[in-house]
C-alpha cells in the first residue's frame, strides 16, 4: 500500500468537509425491522462483500486524509465474523479521533467487553421498545430480553456514551415513548429518536406511521421538563436536556422536518464497497472495484474519492407520504 500522505482533506463540491465515515461491514443481520428490511431478504453473495482487509484498506486511506471518526454499522456489524480484530486495527490508524458502532445490541452480552478493550469509544443501540411481544412485532425476530442484558453489558464495559436509538411508528411504538426515555434516563444513557426514512420498499405504507419530532418531543414533555441545548455531536441530531438528570441528553433526528444537510460532514461506505455520498440520493461510486484493480496503489483510489465528493448532493429530498424515493434498504446503506 502507498503512503498517500496528509492533505488538505476531503472537501466536496460545496465546500464541506468530510471527516466522518459510516462504514457498513456487512449487509446481513440477525432481526428483520419492519422499516429497514423486508421479511424476505436476499443478501449479497459473500464475494461481492468488501474483505475485513478491504474495509480497512479504506478506512486507512480516509484517515490519511482527515477523516477523524468512523462509524461501524450495517446490516448489524456484530455478526460479522472477525469484527474485533477489524475495530482493534481501525481503532489503531493514527490520526482517528474515534471509532464508534451503531449495533442492535443482541451480541453485546459476549461482545461489549471485547469490543471496548479493541477502542470502540461509543455505541448506538437500536431499541425500539421495552414491551417483549411489541419488540418482537417490530424486530420480527428479535428477542427484547437479550437486548436488556446485552446493554446492561456495555454499561459495565466502560464506554464513553451509550445512546439508544428508537425509531418512532404511530401505533406501534409511540405510546412507548415516555417510558423509553425513563429507561434511558435511569442508566445516565442518551437516547435519540428517529423519523422514519422512507429507504426500501418494506411491503407497508411508511406515511401512515410517520411520527414527527414535533410529536415526539410533545409526548416526552408531558412528564418532564426540556430544556433546549446548543449541543451538538456533528450530525443531524437536535438535543435537550432534562430537568433533573445532567448526564443524558435526549436527541431528535429528523430528517423530514429539520433538512441538515447544508453542514452534512459524512459519507457512507456500503458492505459492498459502493461510496454513497448521501444517505437520501443514489450517487455513489464503486470503490470495490477500484480497490482490487489496483491492489498495491492507493493514489487511483484517492483520485476517484476527491472527484466523487464534488457531486456531492447539496440535499436529500425526502417527504413524509411514505412514498419510497430510494430502493436501498437501510440495511444496505450504513445506517
Ligand atoms: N443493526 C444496527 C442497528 O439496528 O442499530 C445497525 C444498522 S441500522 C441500519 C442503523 C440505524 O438505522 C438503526 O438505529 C435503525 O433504527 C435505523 N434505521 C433503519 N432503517 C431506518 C429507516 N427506514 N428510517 C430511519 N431509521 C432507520
Ligand atoms: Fe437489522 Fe439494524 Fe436493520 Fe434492524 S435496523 S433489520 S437490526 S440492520
Amino acid at each position: 500500500m502507498v503512503d498517500t500522505g496528509q492533505h488538505e482533506g476531503l472537501i466536496d463540491g460545496l465546500g464541506r468537509r468530510i471527516d466522518y465515515v459510516r462504514m457498513s461491514v456487512t449487509d446481513r443481520c440477525d432481526f428483520r425491522c419492519v422499516y429497514c428490511m423486508a421479511e424476505d431478504m436476499t443478501f449479497l453473495p459473500r464475494q461481492q462483500v468488501l474483505s475485513l482487509e478491504e474495509i480497512e484498506r479504506l478506512a486507512a486511506l480516509f484517515v490519511s486524509q482527515g477523516v477523524k471518526k468512523i462509524r461501524l454499522t450495517g446490516g448489524e456489524p456484530l455478526v460479522r465474523r472477525g469484527i474485533v480484530g477489524l475495530c482493534e486495527r481501525i481503532a489503531a490508524l493514527p490520526g482517528l479521533r474515534e471509532l464508534v458502532m451503531t449495533s442492535n445490541g443482541s451480541q453485546l452480552v459476549k461482545l461489549a467487553q471485547p469490543l471496548a478493550d479493541a477502542g470502540v469509544k461509543r455505541l448506538n443501540i437500536s431499541l425500539d421498545s421495552l414491551d417483549a411481544d411489541k419488540f418482537r412485532a417490530i424486530t420480527r425476530t428479535g428477542d427484547l430480553y437479550q437486548v436488556l442484558a446485552g446493554i446492561d453489558a456495555a454499561v459495565s464495559a466502560g464506554f464513553q456514551r451509550i445512546k439508544l436509538n428508537v425509531v418512532v411508528m404511530k401505533g406501534r411504538n409511540d405510546q412507548e415513548v415516555p417510558a423509553l426515555v425513563d429507561y434511558a434516563l435511569a442508566r445516565g444513557l442518551d437516547i435519540s429518536f428517529i423519523e422514519e426514512m422512507p429507504l426500501g420498499q418494506v411491503g407497508r405504507s411508511r406515511g401512515e406511521a410517520f411520527c414527527s419530532s414535533d410529536e415526539v418531543r410533545a409526548l416526552i414533555s408531558q412528564s418532564h421538563q426540556l430544556i433546549d441545548s446548543t449541543e451538538s455531536s456533528g450530525g443531524p441530531a437536535r438535543y435537550v436536556r432534562v430537568e433533573g438528570f445532567p448526564q443524558s441528553r435526549i436527541g431528535f433526528i429528523s430528517p423530514h422536518s429539520h433538512n441538515f444537510c447544508s453542514t452534512c460532514n459524512r459519507v457512507r461506505m456500503t458492505a459492498e464497497g459502493r461510496l454513497l455520498l448521501c444517505l437520501g440520493q443514489e450517487n455513489s461510486i464503486d470503490m470495490r472495484a477500484l480497490l482490487r484493480r489496483h491492489p498495491t496503489t492507493d493514489a487511483p483510489l484517492l483520485a476517484a474519492l476527491q472527484k466523487a465528493l464534488q457531486g456531492k448532493p447539496a440535499h436529500h429530498d425526502f417527504s413524509s407520504d411514505g412514498d419510497v424515493q430510494i430502493l436501498r434498504f437501510m440495511n444496505a446503506s450504513g445506517g
